[in-house]
């Protein structure tokens, strides 16, 4: 094996589902990783664990009282981590010079800014937050491109389309062009959720608990939710696009997969389809984009094939779960519809786990603020954007406000 030399890793959201894991492959691998900074929200005491294990230089919260509070127990327990707070501290824990990789799992827009400066600072980003592309995905690929940073997509699927991609053309899409390179469609996976064969009529009635439980991977509550309502998939389709230069709608297809074993397939011209397969374990693509281009463990089980026993493809319905089909639709419209989308999915996701809405009008709630919002956005700055997602927050609220929840 090759001597390797230790990676300073920023863990934007280490108290959620992936920075979790991907602290857990860090601690499999001393010698390779160390951490730069951790940075959270709610979970305080989760924090301050996490400082007292890996004992990073910095620690980041949101706001200042957060910030006191995370420094008394870290004095507690004798931690020297110091402690920072606001949108800035995380931008700087992102560019800071002594950093080689940036983890972005912060959830929703709110890990766009930090996601969008590490990228710029030319750093190795691991793209978790897959709302970052959904909502700026011209402008953070034009980052990328322009500083030179390595981007390695995490969000399963694309982690798989990436190893499943030619070298040359995962690492530069946009030297040319998917069929430049031989390939026909790229062939992005559902699990279907766990509501994949509830009839219609029952679907109005799911509660939140119901929505979190995925059958397949274990995911904070506002991706689980968008597991269920493919919403998800959405989103995954608009971010795909980006990462691989895939504009035209024949370039991405999506087939249900309920064993959530393909994790996603490249076809090309000559018939050939490769695909990735592994347990549904999110260590599997993180510790991918850590050692990349190498291996290393990550602690995830050999795949069974005798207990899969068998794998099912089926189509998505698009009647039963029209999220996926506004995804579809936003991305034909361009502009700031994918923007607005994702912010009135946000604001319906938290309604729905708030129970303020139920979950067949969370398409609804959508549709009606892309109506109201979609024509006069602009997507042609970060700032035209931000203001965007501001409008379809607001409106989304007006919506939730009108409509109480029977
Ligand atoms: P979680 O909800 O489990 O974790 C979210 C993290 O973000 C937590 O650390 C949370 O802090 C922090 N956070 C929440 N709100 C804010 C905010 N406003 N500002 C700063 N930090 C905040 O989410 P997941 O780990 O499941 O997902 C993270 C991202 O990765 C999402 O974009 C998701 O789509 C993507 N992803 C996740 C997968 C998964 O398997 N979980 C798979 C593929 C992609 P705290 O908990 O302390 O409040
Ligand atoms: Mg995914």
């Amino acid at each position: 094996m090759s001597s390797v030399s230790l990676q300073k890793i920023t863990i934007l959201g280490s108290t959620g589902s992936i920075g979790v894991s991907t602290l857990d492959v860090i601690a499999r691998h001393p010698d390779r990783y160390s951490v730069f900074a951790l940075t959270g929200a709610s979970q305080l005491e989760k924090l301050a664990q996490q400082c007292v294990q890996f004992r990073p230089r910095f620690a980041v919260v949101l706001d200042g009282v957060s910030a006191q509070k995370l420094a008394v127990l870290l004095k507690e327990q004798g931690s020297n981590t110091e402690v920072l707070w606001g949108a800035a501290a995380l931008s700087d824990v992102s560019t800071a010079t002594e950093v080689d990789a940036v983890m972005a799992a912060i959830v929703g827009a709110a890990g766009m800014r930090p996601t969008l400066d590490a990228a710029r600072a030319g750093k190795r980003v691991l793209l978790a937050n897959k709302e970052t592309l959904v909502l700026a995905g011209a402008l953070f690929m034009d980052a990328v491109r322009e500083s030179g940073a390595e981007l390695l997509p995490i969000d399963s699927e694309h982690n798989a389309i990436f190893q499943a991609l030619p070298p040359l053309y995962r690492e530069n899409p946009y030297a040319g062009n998917l069929q430049g390179a031989g390939i026909k469609r790229i062939l992005l996976t559902a699990s279907g959720g766990p509501f994949r064969l509830m009839p219609h009529e029952e679907l109005q009635f799911v509660s939140p608990e119901q929505a979190c439980k995925h059958p397949n991977w274990s995911m904070g509550r506002k991706i689980s939710v968008d597991s269920a309502s493919l919403m998800n998939k959405g989103l995954e389709v608009i971010e795909a696009r980006w990462l691989f230069n895939a504009p035209k709608k024949e370039d991405i297809s999506v087939i249900v997969h309920p064993q959530s074993v393909v994790h996603s397939m490249v076809e090309y011209m000559d018939g050939s389809v490769l695909a990735q397969l592994g347990n549904p374990d999110m260590r599997t693509p993180i510790a991918y984009g850590m050692a990349y281009p190498e291996r290393v463990d990550a602690g995830v089980k050999s795949l069974d094939f005798f207990s899969v026993g068998r794998l099912d493809f089926e189509a998505p319905d698009l009647k039963r779960f029209p999220c996926l089909q506004l995804a579809f639709d936003a991305l034909a419209a361009g502009s700031a519809a994918p923007a607005i989308l994702n912010a009135a999915n946000e604001v319906a996701v938290e309604g729905f786990l708030n129970k303020a809405l139920r979950f067949t009008d969370i398409p609804v709630l959508i549709e009606s603020v892309l109506n109201q919002c979609a024509h006069r956005a602009t997507a042609e700055s970060l700032s035209a954007l931000l203001d965007a997602d501001q409008s379809a927050r607001i409106a989304a609220r007006a919506w939730l406000q009108s409509h109480p929840a029977c």
